[in-house]
């Protein structure tokens, strides 16, 4: 169905992919491991939705 696309949506450092559902987030944070936040877009939006959904604290200590 949607995989496919969702899959190919969170490849892409570039594009903010819009609103994500954790388990979205929680795979774009895997695709995206070794990405910078300040670069990266996706890595950026799957954080937020993450923190949003309470299934990450941020933590200053650590890398983002
Ligand atoms: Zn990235």
């Amino acid at each position: 169905m949607f995989v496919t696309q969702i899959i190919s949506t969170i490849a892409s450092c570039s594009v903010d992919p819009g609103e994500l559902t954790p388990e979205q987030a929680h795979r774009a944070m895997q695709v995206h491991l070794s990405c910078s936040v300040d670069a990266c877009r996706m890595r950026r939006r799957a954080r937020r939705t993450l923190v949003e959904a309470k299934r990450m604290v941020l933590d200053e200590r650590a890398t983002p």
